[in-house]
């Protein structure tokens, strides 16, 4: 079971199952929803992911995916798409052990801030992962 949760405790969340992926996204939409210059996530499934405390908020961040966030703190929890979602994309800073989920690939390397980057060798795609669904 892993566990975690917004900044200020009103949401909780465990996921029942390992990832099926995890990595980092570029693309300017997880820049400004995060506020920050890349975002860390880990896919699980639908059915594995659930609430444990609060409720979540959420708001349509393109015409094919919702965020949810908490709405005292607004500390952004996952990414799912809007219709027929079979995972749940968690942000991992949200998560209570992130480094039980290293990053396997980057997403959207195209639209990477030139200031910042990773130290790493992980496969890096222009936009989204060619093999993923
Ligand atoms: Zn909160
Ligand atoms: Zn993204």
């Amino acid at each position: 079971m892993y566990e975690g949760g917004c900044l200020c405790g009103a949401l909780r969340f465990r996921a029942e199952v390992r990832p099926i992926a995890s990595g980092y996204c570029h693309c300017t939409l997880c820049q400004r929803s995060t506020g920050a210059p890349v975002l860390a996530w880990a896919s699980f499934p639908v059915e594995a992911f659930a609430y444990t405390k609060g409720r979540a908020t959420s708001y349509d961040s393109s015409p094919w995916g919702h965020r949810e966030f908490c709405n005292l703190c607004g500390t952004q929890i996952c990414y799912r798409k809007t219709t027929d979602a079979t995972t749940v994309d968690v942000n991992l800073g949200s998560m209570d052990n992130p480094s039980d989920f290293p990053p396997e690939y980057h997403l959207y390397e195209k639209d990477r801030i030139s200031w910042f980057d990773t130290a790493d060798e992980l496969p890096r795609h222009a936009e989204s992962d060619p093999g993923a669904a």
